[in-house]
């Protein structure tokens, strides 16, 4: 028996074996699988919803570290007037 331990995220579907990279970790190199869903339309989606998602993330991101540098620099000026 065998359950699908690697679901597709959308159609909930058991993954195969995609590209194999080598990739460098920790000064060692490491084969990273990559598994796809059998569908391939369902896979692009997929791919789709994963590159939107990571551009949101950088881009809330990029947002947090712009306001911590604007905080930075007010606090920075207050600090100089208070001298
Ligand atoms: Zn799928």
């Amino acid at each position: 028996m065998k359950l699908p331990s690697n679901p597709c995220i959308r159609c909930g579907k058991e993954r195969i074996k995609g590209k194999e990279q080598i990739v460098i970790l920790n000064s060692s190199k490491t084969k990273v699988t990559s598994y796809v869903c059998p569908d391939n339309a369902c896979q692009k989606i997929v791919n789709k919803q994963i590159a939107e998602k990571e551009e949101r993330k950088m881009y809330l991101i990029n947002r947090s570290r712009e306001r911590a540098n604007n905080r930075h620099k007010a606090q920075k000026q207050t600090a100089q007037k208070a001298k």
